[in-house]
């Protein structure tokens, strides 16, 4: 049957529709205002000095590690209980991944697995902040910093968030984002990674430029040159977000906050819904956390979750699994990584299911989802 509800989707008004055209009357598709104003709007978000705009979470991803420096040799500690990305991007770059557990509570990265895991060939944790719920980013930066590496926030799921006052993007050594259609905002593709480390920035904004040097002042070249002049001193790809998208995201952020509110009122509503119900268990929320919910990640916890989401799809309800472990994809099997490594997230893995959660969501939607699941569970 079809789809009453997806799991998620996107918000476009005429606004947006308005500030693209506008964008597709001037002179400057790509590399022009619209992209600066953009990032100086995501930095203002992320309370960082800057923001480099690319094509996608992936790019973000790739470009932040590209810029992190890393390389053949290093090893990246990721979670499992993320979209594959996080990790694939540094396995780009060379790096050898290990995957450490998740909190049972948050299924967020685990700084005491991440503690057990580090060695001195670790060059980047990565976590997750899964669902919108931001990573424990001080104790996590405190491993990560001990063993020499950074610490990288995949807040593909988390842009508006915050923890103890700290917005995302400031918690981290650099942070990444999505601007994929089913997430907080979007640019249809698109991502950024921000950082309050200045040279990194410019190495990432190097690495999206197919490594252009933009800077004289870094030239190998001595003397004075022409006006024609550049250099390449490192590798980079074109992952360059185009103005027409640029000018979507400035005029979407502008809703951020009203559609971080309806995050809030869905998920406050699902949780009232679903509370007190032996089977099931809601999203945790830890203290001193102010989560930007882009998924409502439920628990059910008698096994029948294959069961659960045939009777939500049967009712053409768009529920969702996120995520299956990465360490499980055939790709990392092959290489060695076996099931039962990281047993908690394995087990979060087995239970959950997505409701629908998007801002367009009328209360009458969440109202018939807990009813179809209340109905599942006897409730
Ligand atoms: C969506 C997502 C990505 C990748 O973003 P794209 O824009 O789809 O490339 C990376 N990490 C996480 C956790 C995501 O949810």
């Amino acid at each position: 049957m079809t789809l009453v509800l997806p799991y998620g989707r996107q918000s476009v008004d005429e606004s947006d529709i308005e500030a693209v055209a506008a964008v597709l009357r001037g002179d400057w598709l790509t590399t022009g205002p619209a992209l600066a104003q953009f990032e100086k709007d995501i930095a203002g978000v992320a309370g960082t000095p800057g923001a480099v705009a690319v094509t996608s979470g992936t790019a973000a991803l790739h470009t932040a590690y590209a810029a992190a420096g890393v390389r053949e040799g290093d090893q990246v500690i990721t979670t499992p209980l993320t979209f594959f990305a996080t990790a694939t991007c540094a396995i780009w770059q060379g790096a050898e991944i290990v995957f450490a557990d998740v909190s049972e509570d948050t299924g967020n990265l685990d700084p005491q697995a991440v503690a057990a895991a580090v060695t001195d060939r670790t060059k980047v944790v990565a976590g997750t902040d899964y669902a919108g719920h931001p990573i424990d980013a001080p104790a996590l930066a405190k491993v990560a910093h001990g063993a020499g590496a950074l610490l990288l926030e995949d807040a593909a799921h988390s842009v508006g968030g915050a923890l103890d006052g700290t917005p995302v993007g400031s918690l981290a050594d650099v942070t990444t984002f999505s601007f994929f259609p089913t997430k907080n905002l979007t640019t249809a593709e698109g991502g950024a990674v921000v950082s309050h480390d200045t040279d990194l920035l410019a190495r990432a904004g190097e690495f999206k430029a197919i490594g252009y040097t933009r800077d004289a002042s870094k030239w190998r070249a001595e003397g004075e040159q022409g006006g024609w002049y550049y250099e390449m001193q490192d590798l980079g790809l074109n992952y360059r977000l185009p103005d027409v998208l640029a000018a979507l995201g400035s005029s979407q952020l502008t809703r951020l906050e009203t559609f971080k509110k309806r995050r809030q009122a869905i998920t406050d509503r699902y949780n009232e819904g679903l509370a007190g119900i032996d089977a099931l268990r809601t999203p945790a929320h830890r203290e001193g956390a102010d989560p930007m919910w882009h998924l409502y990640p439920l628990r059910i916890l008698d096994g029948r979750r294959r069961e659960l989401f045939d009777h939500m799809r049967a009712g053409g309800i768009g529920v969702q699994v996120n995520y299956i472990p990465v360490h499980w994809q055939p790709y990392f099997a092959d290489r060695g990584y076996r099931k039962g490594m990281c047993p908690v997230a394995e087990a979060y893995s087995d239970q959950e299911l997505s409701l629908p959660m998007f801002p367009d969501l009328t209360d009458a939607d969440v109202d018939r989802v807990i009813e179809l699941v209340r109905e599942f569970v006897g409730a």
